[in-house]
């Protein structure tokens, strides 16, 4: 049983690529994690960190959650996966996600929130006998074949195809257009090139992928008018915005009903579950409906994800437990906090977020889409995230990430985390990084 991080690192190393099973997650120091719960995380050397990580956005009530591990635990005694018809468990989750999120008539669930999005994507093209997609500069939706372009790309990359891996089909990658975020004439330029042939548009409604790109009600009102005359799909990727910023997502703020919806990460609380749903006569063209396009997983639906996601949904949309005021007011502490330090050390700085969500962009003015970020200072975003780790603040240290607050973090946890903001950026603003 290895001891301190660095045996468990370099066991990692002779057995996983890269140490790791997600790329991402190979972050440097601390190098691994032996105890979460709640607002903290403990790596192997018994250091504690406040997390605002939170597995990329997966926690949403605290880490290792009394209410859900129950839930968990009591379906563990109950069915184990059958792969036979469908469960109680399964039927509820359908039934709490239609209740909560508006567009949502029918839905089915995935392991993930690539998986959810790969569904929506062939549901579109199948519905519809089209063969593009439409999706926005900054915007991730996964790494499937049709998404996984021009997400944080380098000036130069802008306008071009901008793949984030290698061995993609170039017709897969071709297939897919890319427009501007928050600007709906470069949307318009593109249905104007392909009359006819777009199935649909794809977007986070708040880009957080690259942090927080604050959506106009205009154009996502735009975009719906948009999809609706030509003909395409509208396809709201809510793996990130779902249950996290309202019990039904980003759509019950903005109040736009898209025909398909993807969901996951915070459904679970870290348990792995994610889903699609929509429109029930697009829904029904599932080949388990009778429809053509296929649907199919071994683990779809499984009892341990099911009870996860109904124990999270039931907390998260609990008047009593009011987690939307809780997380919404510590994110409004934290900006707050973040712009008052910014402002009296005379950084330049915007900061931003939305709810539990929070991002501290080191730019003059708000940015509205992908084009405006690359005036971020990405040296110092970056090295903000790392001091702060550093620090015991867990916040990811790469340009664009955000940063969440979970239900588990208090009033204490926000303002220790400012008061070391304060030293890490008088620090940096001394050694001339906001130059
Ligand atoms: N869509 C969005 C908006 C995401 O942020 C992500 C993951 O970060 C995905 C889809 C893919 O989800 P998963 O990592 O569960 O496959």
């Amino acid at each position: 049983m290895p001891r301190t991080s660095t045996e468990l690192i370099s066991e990692a190393n002779e057995l996983i690529p890269g140490g790791v099973n997600s790329a991402t997650r190979n972050f440097g120091a601390p190098y691994a994690f032996r105890e979460s719960k709640g607002a903290y995380l403990t790596d192997y050397d018994g250091r504690r960190y406040v997390d605002y990580h939170a597995a990329f956005g997966a926690i949403l009530l605290g880490h290792s959650d009394e209410r859900v591990n129950a839930a968990v635990i009591q379906s563990l005694n109950g069915l184990d996966l059958v792969g036979l018809g469908v469960s109680e468990l399964e039927v509820e989750v359908a039934r709490m996600v239609a209740k909560l999120i508006p567009s949502v008539e029918k839905s089915v669930t995935t392991m993930s929130g690539t998986e959810a999005t790969m569904q929506a994507v062939r549901l579109a093209r199948g519905v519809t006998g089209r063969k593009y997609l439409l999706k926005f500069q900054g915007c991730f939706h996964g790494w499937g074949d049709a998404v996984a372009r021009n997400v944080a790309s380098p000036a130069n990359r802008i306008g071009a195809v901008d793949p984030l891996s290698t061995g993609i089909l170039e017709d897969a990658l071709g297939s897919t257009l890319v427009a501007e975020f928050n600007d709906l004439d470069s949307v318009r330029e593109l249905y104007e090139r392909y009359p006819g042939q777009i199935a649909a548009i794809i977007l986070e409604p708040v880009p957080h992928n690259v942090g927080t790109l604050l959506p106009e009600q205009s154009f996502l009102e735009g975009l719906q008018q948009m999809a609706r005359a030509e003909g395409s799909l509208l396809i709201f990727d809510e793996v990130i915005t779902g249950f996290r910023h309202a019990p039904g997502g980003y759509q019950e703020l903005c109040g736009i009903t898209p025909d398909l919806t993807s969901y996951g990460k915070s459904m679970g609380n870290g348990f792995a579950v994610a889903g699609l749903g929509g429109r029930a006569d697009l829904m029904d063209n599932f080949s388990s409906a009778g429809g053509g396009v296929m649907l199919a997983g071994t683990f779809n639906g499984g009892p341990v994800s099911m009870a996860a996601a109904i124990a999270t949904m039931t907390v998260a949309s609990d008047p009593e437990v009011a987690m939307h005021e809780h997380t919404g007011r510590l994110g409004e502490r934290m900006r707050e906090g973040l712009r008052g330090i910014t402002f009296e050390l005379g950084i330049a700085a915007h900061v931003t977020g939305l709810g539990s969500v929070f991002t501290c962009y080191f730019m003059e003015r708000e940015p509205k889409g992908y084009l405006d970020l690359l005036d971020n200072n990405d040296v110092g975003y970056a090295m903000f995230h790392r001091r702060m780790t550093d620090r015991g603040f867990v916040m990811y240290p790469m340009t664009l990430k955000r940063n969440h607050i979970s239900l588990a973090h208090t009033d204490s946890d926000i303002d220790r985390t400012l008061d070391a903001a304060h030293d890490v950026l008088k620090d940096m603003r001394d050694e001339g990084i906001f130059r």
